[in-house]
């Protein structure tokens, strides 16, 4: 459901659906995201700006891994170039184990 809108009494909060439902309790915990609407009732923040970064991710799989890459399987990596960040982490295959060597 859509959250429309957030009323705050002494004790109670309520929240107001596009749907029309309504849902009171003592707290309110906001996992809208980024641009988050319970964040911007509860607090005068500025709304998020775009900052100029430009964000690259790509994925190879094991096998094709140069070997000196393979040494760092086991890390989580950062590489931190002038004005860069690289960073580097194993994630597991779609529908496979996350054992070495194992591929999709
Ligand atoms: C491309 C990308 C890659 C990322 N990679 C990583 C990573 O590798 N590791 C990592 O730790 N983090 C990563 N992140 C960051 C991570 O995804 C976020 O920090 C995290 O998802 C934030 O969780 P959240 O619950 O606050 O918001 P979200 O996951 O954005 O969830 C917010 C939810 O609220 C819902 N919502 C919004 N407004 C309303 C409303 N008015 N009413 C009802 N529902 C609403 C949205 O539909 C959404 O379902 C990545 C983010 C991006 C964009």
């Amino acid at each position: 459901m859509e959250l429309v809108d957030i009323t705050q009494q002494a004790d109670r909060v309520t929240t107001v659906f596009a749907n029309g439902t309504k849902a009171d309790g003592d707290l309110l915990a906001g996992a809208d995201g980024l641009h988050s609407g319970v964040r911007a009732h509860a607090f005068a923040a500025p709304e998020p700006h775009y900052s100029g970064y430009v964000a690259w991710r790509g994925i190879i799989e094991e096998q094709a891994l140069p070997p000196v890459a393979r040494e760092l399987l086991d890390s989580y990596g950062f590489f931190l170039p002038p004005r860069e960040m690289v960073l580097s982490y194993c994630s597991p295959a779609p529908m496979t184990t996350t054992a070495r060597g194992d591929v999709a």
